[in-house]
C-alpha cells in the first residue's frame, strides 16, 4: 500500500475508528480522510453518494456503526438493525460505484449461533439461532459481511471482512445503561473504590464467559489483514482466551483496589452463555495480539481520558 494512498477511515470518532486512525498514522499513512457524523449521516444515501464522488477514496475502512453493550441493544433494538443496515448499505454500494481498491468491513463476534460450538470458528456463521438480546445488532454485521461477499462474487470487488471479539480501550463508552460489560465495571469499581462503597453490582449471574481485545490489537489486525489478506472468508479477531464475568470483575476489583463485596443482580440478563473465537485462520495468516488483559486494563486505568469518555445517553439517538 502507497502512503499517500487515500484512505477513508468511516467512524472515526469511535473506539474502533479511532485507533485505525492512530495506527494508520503511526505506520506512515498521510492520506486519510474523514467526517464526523454531523458533518456526513451515514445513514443518508444521497449524501454519502455525494461523499464519495468528492473524495474518491482508495480505501474504506467501514468503523461506523451503532453499538453498545447488552441493555442498548436490547432496548434499541430497531435504531441498531435500521442504522447499521443504512450505514454498510451506503458505503459499500459507493466504494463499488467508485471503484474503491480495498475495504474492510468490521463484523463482531455476535453474528454468531448463541450456542456455537466453541471456540467459534468462521465456518459457524448462520448454524443457529441468534443471541436473542442482540439480534438486531446481529442481523445487520451478518447483512453487511454478507453484502461484502456479494459484492466480490458479482463484481469482483476486494472487501474483506473482519470479526472482532469485545473491545476495550481508550475512547471506550462508560455510561454505565449503554455501555459493555468491561467499561462498565472499570467504571463502578473505580468510583465504588473512590467512595468507600460497601457492594458493587455487577449484572446477571457472573456465570458468562467473554473474551476481551485491546483496541490497538484490533486496529494492528486490520493493517495486517489490509496489507496480507485478500480473501473471502471472514477473519476472526482475538486473543483466544475468555474469562468469566465474575473473573473480570475479580480483576478489576484487584487492579483498582476495591476491597468491598460484589453482588450479581439475576434481573439483568447474561447473554450469550460463551463466545470465545477461534482465532487459527488470523494465526495463520502471521498476526498474533499483543496486550494481555491485565496489561491492557492497567493501560486504560492509567489514561487520564477513560473516566471523561462518558458518551450520554442521548448519544444513541
Ligand atoms: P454482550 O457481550 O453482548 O453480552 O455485552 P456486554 O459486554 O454488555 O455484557 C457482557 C456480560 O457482562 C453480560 O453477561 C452482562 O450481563 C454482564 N455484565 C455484568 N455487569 C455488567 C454491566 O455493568 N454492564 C454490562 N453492559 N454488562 C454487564
Amino acid at each position: 500500500m502507497d502512503y499517500n494512498a487515500k484512505i477513508y477511515v468511516a467512524g472515526h470518532r469511535g473506539m474502533v475508528g479511532a485507533a485505525l486512525v492512530r495506527r494508520l498514522r503511526r505506520a506512515g499513512f498521510n492520506n486519510l480522510v474523514v467526517r464526523t457524523s454531523a458533518e456526513l449521516d451515514l445513514r443518508n444515501q444521497a449524501a454519502v453518494a455525494d461523499f464519495f464522488a468528492d473524495e474518491q477514496p482508495e480505501y474504506v475502512l467501514l468503523a461506523a456503526a451503532r453499538v453498545g453493550g447488552i441493555h442498548a441493544n436490547n432496548t434499541f433494538r430497531a435504531d441498531f438493525l435500521y442504522d447499521n443496515l443504512m450505514i454498510q448499505s451506503n458505503v459499500v454500494q459507493q466504494s463499488h460505484v467508485h471503484g474503491v481498491r480495498k475495504l474492510l468491513f468490521l463484523g463482531s463476534s455476535c453474528i454468531y449461533p448463541r450456542l456455537a460450538p466453541q471456540p467459534i470458528r468462521e465456518e459457524h456463521l448462520l448454524t443457529g439461532p441468534l443471541e436473542p438480546t442482540n439480534e438486531p445488532y446481529a442481523i445487520a454485521k451478518i447483512a453487511g459481511l454478507k453484502l461484502c461477499e456479494a459484492y466480490r462474487s458479482q463484481h469482483g470487488s476486494n472487501f474483506i471482512t473482519v470479526m472482532p471479539t469485545n473491545l476495550y480501550g481508550p475512547g471506550d463508552n462508560y455510561n454505565l445503561e449503554t455501555s459493555h460489560v468491561l467499561p462498565a465495571l472499570l467504571r463502578k469499581f473505580s468510583e465504588a473504590a473512590a467512595q468507600a462503597a460497601p457492594a458493587v453490582t455487577v449484572w446477571g449471574t457472573g456465570t458468562p464467559r467473554r473474551e476481551f481485545l485491546h483496541v490497538d490489537d484490533l486496529a494492528d489486525a486490520c493493517l495486517h489483514l489490509l496489507r496480507h489478506y485478500d480473501g473471502a472468508q471472514p477473519v476472526n479477531v482475538g486473543t483466544g482466551k475468555d474469562i468469566t464475568i465474575q473473573e473480570l470483575a475479580d480483576l478489576v476489583a484487584e487492579l483498582t483496589g476495591y476491597p468491598g463485596e460484589v453482588v450479581f443482580d439475576f434481573a439483568r440478563p447474561d447473554g450469550t452463555p460463551r463466545k470465545l473465537l477461534d482465532v487459527s485462520r488470523l494465526h495463520g495468516l502471521g498476526w498474533h495480539h499483543r496486550i494481555g488483559l491485565r496489561e491492557g486494563l492497567q493501560q486504560v486505568l492509567t489514561s487520564a481520558d477513560w473516566l471523561h469518555a462518558t458518551q450520554p445517553v442521548a448519544a444513541l439517538h
